[in-house]
């Protein structure tokens, strides 16, 4: 390596001013370059200056790559800084003269800290590495890395140590990170989908509830579900006699049993028939009246998920729900995603009925506001408090030793609050 580190100084004309405006934009454009180039992201900062133009570094692992725009001029400049060799920065430089839309591009390399003029210190590394330890011996992480979930206006960020597992699959960026404070964690498209610390909430809640409610529950389906947590729990329940699990991503599926053992632990079992394929595909096909309990453990509405939440897709779940069948689906937060929580809703109360819908809660820490919902819809009889055998329930958290769901919470998860009520009244 002659020298240190490659500076590229770009300057990007005649791009759109629009795109040069838009704060998020710019910032999802300089992450992706990053990602693209082969670096690791450590952290972002972008900032929307009044009345126009944007200023925002990011910072790699192998340096940063920093930006300033002059929308008024179409004009913007950036400098992309690697050091090592494992990150190509033209790559940076092409993908980000796509995003800006620019009329043309110029830029020149600068080989920072050659070699040849640099004498190494002689200094004690042990001194500066991470390797000091608190008086109680937990090792101080000096390392400042960051996973930072947003969207416009809220951001999650969780301090890591690294990526386990990271593959861009065909429907999505199939991520693991080895969190701080909540373990290994299972991330698509820069999402939290879960981790180990918190997953009980999530995996508990959706299969509980309706597998100690429905009267006599022998065939379940989970559509998604790709980590397993969801199969796991419902696998607990000894009435049932098969779980049929569609995901459509073998790669979530590689990703989970090589790094979430505890949640993905179900996946081999014998009742389970795991399917790759797309789930809506898997439910048209499925023959009238041929499950018990349909949950839909699928992410949010975009990419391969968007069709799980349309009209036509419920109307064909509620045809192959048995008589007294219940459907399950995580329904987003009722205060980060306002509208499709309301949408839901509307959509299964007409195809179930206004009375066979319910709503319930539950909190999970990784997720956006924490406050996470559930629906339950029921095509027969089964109610989740009228049918609720509050003496099994006990009993068969107290035999799983369930860390979140037990016969208090399973009431008290539909006891909404005001607001959220009134939006879906
Ligand atoms: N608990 C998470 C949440 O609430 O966001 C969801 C976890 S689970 C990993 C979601 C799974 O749904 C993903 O593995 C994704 O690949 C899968 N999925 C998305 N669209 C799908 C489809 N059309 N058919 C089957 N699986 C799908």
């Amino acid at each position: 390596m002659a020298s240190l580190g490659r500076h590229i100084i770009v300057e990007y004309y005649d791009c759109s001013p629009e795109i040069l405006n838009d704060v998020v934009n710019i910032e999802k454009s300089m992450i992706n370059a990053a990602e693209e180039a082969g670096a690791t992201i450590i952290n972002s900062t972008f900032h929307h200056f009044s009345p126009y133009g944007v200023s925002g570094v990011v910072v790699i692992q192998e340096s940063h790559l920093a930006i300033h725009t002059w929308p008024e001029y179409g004009y913007a400049s950036v400098d992309l800084f690697t050091c090592g060799d494992t990150v190509n920065p033209w790559v940076s430089y092409q993908l980000l003269k796509e995003a800006f839309k620019a009329g043309h591009g110029s830029a020149v390399e600068l080989s920072r800290g050659e070699m040849a003029l640099l004498k190494r210190k002689n200094f004690d590394v042990k001194a500066l590495r991470d390797e000091k330890s608190t008086d109680e011996g937990d090792p101080i992480k000096t390392r400042d890395v960051w996973f930072t979930e947003r969207d416009d206006k809220i951001a999650l960020s969780l301090k890591h140590d690294g990526k386990l597992y990271d593959v861009q699959s065909d429907y999505q960026r199939v991520s693991v990170f080895n969190t701080q404070a909540y373990g290994n964690m299972l991330t698509l498209d820069g999402m939290v989908m879960t981790t180990e610390k918190d997953e009980y909430v999530y995996h508990e809640m959706i299969t509980h509830i309706p597998m100690l409610t429905h009267p006599n529950p022998k065939r379940a389906l989970v559509i998604g579900g790709g980590d397993g947590g969801t199969a796991r729990e419902l696998l607990r329940h000894d009435s049932l006699e098969e779980v049929v699990m569609v995901e459509i991503d073998d790669k979530v599926i590689e990703a989970s049993k090589m790094h979430l053992p505890t949640i993905a632990s179900a996946l081999e079992h014998p009742k389970l028939n795991l399917i790759v394929d797309d789930g809506i595909k898997y439910v048209n096909d499925a023959a009238d009246e041929s499950f018990d309990l349909v949950i839909v453990d699928s992410t949010d509405p975009v990419g391969p998920a968007e069709g799980l939440f349309t009209v036509d897709f419920y109307k064909e779940v509620y045809r192959i729900l048995s008589k007294d069948g219940i459907m399950v689906t995580q329904s987003e937060s009722p205060r980060f995603n306002s509208k499709v929580f309301k949408e839901i809703f509307q959509t299964y109360r007409g195809i179930y009925g206004q009375e066979q819908v319910h709503c319930y809660l539950a909190y999970i820490p990784t997720y956006p506001t924490g406050m996470w919902s559930f629906s339950y819809s029921s095509k027969g009889g089964a109610h989740p408090i009228a049918n609720f055998d509050e003496a099994k329930s006990k009993a068969f958290a107290k035999e799983h030793r369930l860390k979140y769901y037990n016969e208090d919470l399973h009431k008290a998860a539909f006891a909404l609050p005001s607001f959220v009520r009134d939006m879906i009244s």
